[in-house]
């Protein structure tokens, strides 16, 4: 068999991957040819002639089969980019979105400039909303809770790759349950937020693969709100900021919860495609 390069390897299992109907067909196919070369997206745009060994297209074609059966790129080459940074993931842990990179941006708006500031990050998962605060904000140390220890475990990990792990405490068990007396000035969380019955409708990549648990948001979607709001004032510095990721059609059910828990002026902020994303409350 003729050796292939990089270049027609990656433009053919990206014409597969577009045939069975992958938006990122493209990406995902540069991404996964990348891992099983040792090469990042921008590597191999500029090794298109790299000659791709029969061993390399055999592991690639076993990561195709995968993909083609729905896993998503980043639980199969185990890690994705978020705020520019590359986040470990383990079977525990949702794949970061680029809509929560929203929180972060928040985040260093309220916090910038201040000497030292602590920061809560509640179902913290990979540690990606912490780490990348942490990573901008050179005086805020912050505490990331998890109901799972392994999800904490990655967390721990990717705090190290990072450099931040002093700067960070992780901690199990549900939401404030494993705090003291702690204050924070920012407390932040993108919690489960699906109604249990609408996990059903979900696309594959995120039904079959993302933890239930990091999703399901009981049966209005809005039990893990409830919990953090109800909780969230007597961990808070006044003033502090509470940042919360919503749903589509969260936002007034949210800030009604907000103001109920004597939160003050919570106001909403779009993403980039014009939907309700966040919250922002003061206390
Ligand atoms: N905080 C993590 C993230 O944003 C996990 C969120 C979750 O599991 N719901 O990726």
């Amino acid at each position: 068999m003729r050796a292939k390069n990089a270049g027609t390897v990656w433009r053919g299992l990206a014409r597969r991957f577009r045939g069975a109907g992958i938006e990122t067909a493209g990406l995902d196919a540069r991404l996964l040819l990348g891992h099983v070369l040792g090469l990042d997206g921008l590597q191999l745009a500029v090794k298109e002639n790299l000659l791709v060994s029969d061993a390399d297209i055999a592991s690639l074609e076993l990561l195709a089969k995968r993909r083609l059966g729905g896993e998503p790129v980043a639980r199969i080459v185990g890690s994705k980019e978020f705020y520019g940074l590359e986040f470990g993931l383990n079977e525990a842990t949702l794949v970061p979105r680029p809509e929560t990179e929203m929180l972060v941006d928040l985040g260093i708006e309220f916090l910038e400039g201040r000497k030292r500031c602590a920061i809560l990050d509640l179902g913290t998962g990979s540690g990606c909303i912490l780490i990348s605060l942490l990573v901008n904000l050179s005086g805020a140390g912050g505490i990331g809770i998890d109901l799972s220890e392994e999800a904490l475990e990655q967390a721990g990990q990717n705090s190290v790759c990072h450099g931040v792990e002093a700067r960070t405490d992780w901690r199990a068990g549900s939401w404030f349950a494993p705090l003291g007396d702690e204050k924070f000035d920012l407390v932040v969380s993108n919690p489960p937020y699906i109604a249990s019955q609408e996990i059903e409708g979900l696309q594959t990549e995120v039904r079959k693969f993302d933890p239930r648990v990091a999703l399901d948001g009981g049966r209005d979607g809005l039990a893990a709100y409830r919990a953090i709001i109800g909780g969230a004032s007597r961990h808070l510095r006044s003033p502090g900021t509470l940042l919360l990721e919503i749903g589509h059609d969260q936002a007034e059910a949210v800030a009604a919860l907000c103001l109920e828990n004597r939160f003050e002026k919570p106001s909403v902020r779009k993403d980039l495609a014009g939907q309700p994303r966040v919250i922002v409350a003061q206390y």
